[in-house]
């Protein structure tokens, strides 16, 4: 990949090199002022975050915008629990600086190399019965749009329901004000081999702080069980399948050494909510993701119809991953106003082979009102999208509020807010 947070020129591409951009110009502002102006003056801009998603939804027909070169700061108020976090800093950096102070955020993604603002912008969360999203943290966005100006949405506003889980559609997130939680320790503990028969997923998904089944649909079964219990809680009981006697990784065949402290050893929120370390890279980046959110209690029934279609399933997929997320108010999250469940598929990196098996997968779980991952493959058309967000014609109405010309909208955000195709070409 080339970074964009490096960039010298050349093309751009994504985390998983699936997507090249196609802008005119790459800019990394040094400065508000400096960002503040390429943006009053610039047509239509986006900005690349860290580059985690595998879709065109960074992607920018004129400017695309990096903010790593924007001073990097996190100022934590220990009094008010809270932390101001700036536009182009990722989890890690983050938890860090959160961590000296005592303090945790509530819950992060499977690996903390991502920026802030890029994944709530999407909707990315964790694992968690009680656990909301990570843009169920934020409280305040602080936003440059489109003429230049900045604009400032805080939680308790009406029109702040459409400013986290924004598509990068309403303007440049400069900084964002998260809550914060007292720090907390984590132990987590791998258990194998647990049948889909007779599963009983309220107990299994609630025997931990954060829960993850993974399989690899080779079999009616979850290959691992990841449980991360706050060491403030009783150890966990989990009858249902063998605790793992060695490291493992989610996916078959890579190296352990990758991924967060295993065995039930204590240690901080941050070193153990993610799956996999700050300091190694997650994988080689040769895999595509999809993922679809459904109401929890559809669990078992989904599961099942998966199940169904295993065959196809398991030849292009490396692993996939059962977690769960707290209905959150964010009119745009997949989680919005549903207890969820996240049935995530870590594909082998093969646009053409994996593409008719998403279809298949999307038209299996079609009964429970999928929503997809905005960050992740998917063939859902913008005409279904329309009818699984209720709170889709208000956000429309905001982002043409803050950003009446479009300058926020590159072809998957026009399609998405337009919600007529039957077919999603740029998705
Ligand atoms: C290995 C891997 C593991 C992952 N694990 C998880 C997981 O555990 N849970 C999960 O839910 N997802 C997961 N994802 C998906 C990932 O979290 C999302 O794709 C997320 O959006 C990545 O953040 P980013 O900064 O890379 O965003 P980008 O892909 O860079 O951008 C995403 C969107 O945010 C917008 N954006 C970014 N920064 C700004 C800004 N400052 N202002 C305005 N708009 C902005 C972009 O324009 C774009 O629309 C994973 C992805 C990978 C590659």
């Amino acid at each position: 990949m080339t970074d964009i947070a490096a960039y010298d020129g050349g093309t751009v591409t994504n985390w998983a090199g699936n997507i090249t951009f196609t802008p005119h110009e790459v800019h990394r502002p040094g400065s508000l002022h400096e960002l503040r102006e390429l943006v009053a003056r610039s047509r239509k801009v986006r900005v690349l975050g860290s580059g985690h998603s595998f879709n065109r939804i960074a992607d920018s027909e004129d400017v695309l915008l990096s903010l790593a070169a924007l001073p990097p700061s996190v100022e934590v108020d220990t009094a008010a629990r809270t932390v101001r976090v700036a536009g182009g800093v990722r989890y890690a950096e983050l938890a860090r600086r959160v961590h000296e102070h005592g303090l945790a955020l509530h819950n992060m993604a499977s690996l903390p190399h991502i920026s802030v603002a890029g994944s709530v912008a999407t909707g990315t969360h964790g694992s968690g019965n009680a656990n909301g999203s990570l843009a169920a943290a934020v409280r305040e966005v602080e936003l440059v749009t489109a003429d230049g100006s900045t604009v400032t949405l805080r939680r308790g506003e009406d029109r702040f329901g459409g400013a986290v889980v924004a598509l990068g559609a309403l303007g440049v997130v400069t900084a964002l004000t998260l809550d914060l939680v007292p720090g907390f320790e984590v132990s987590q503990r791998v258990y194998r081999d647990l049948p889909l028969d007779g599963l009983d997923f309220a107990a299994v998904s609630s025997a931990a702080y954060s829960v993850s089944l993974f399989t690899d649909w080779r079999g009616p079964r979850f290959t691992q069980v990841w449980l991360k219990q706050r060491a403030d809680a009783p150890a966990p009981d989990f009858p249902w399948a063998a605790p793992a006697t060695e490291p493992m990784h989610p996916v078959p065949g890579m190296p352990a050494v990758n991924c967060t402290q295993q065995f039930g050893v204590p240690g901080p929120w941050h070193e153990r909510l993610p799956h996999f370390r700050a300091e190694f890279m997650p994988s080689s980046g040769a895999e595509l993701q999809s993922e679809y959110l459904l109401d929890r209690s559809d669990a078992l029934a989904a599961l099942h119809a998966l199940d169904s279609v295993r065959d196809t399933i398991a030849p292009v997929l490396q692993i996939c991953e059962v977690r769960t997320v707290a209905a959150d108010d964010q009119w745009l999250s997949p989680a919005y106003g549903r207890d969820t469940v996240a049935l995530h598929f870590t594909w082998v990196k093969d646009t053409a082979s994996v593409l008719p098996v998403v279809s298949l997968v999307e038209d299996r779980l079609a009964p429970f009102a999928p929503r997809p991952h905005w960050g992740k493959v998917f063939t859902t058309s913008p005409a279904v999208l329309r009818k699984l967000y209720p709170r889709m014609s208000e956000f429309v109405g905001l982002a043409e509020t803050l950003d009446p010309e479009g300058t926020f909208r590159n072809p998957f955000v026009r399609q998405v807010l337009a919600g007529r195709a039957e077919r999603p070409e740029q998705i």
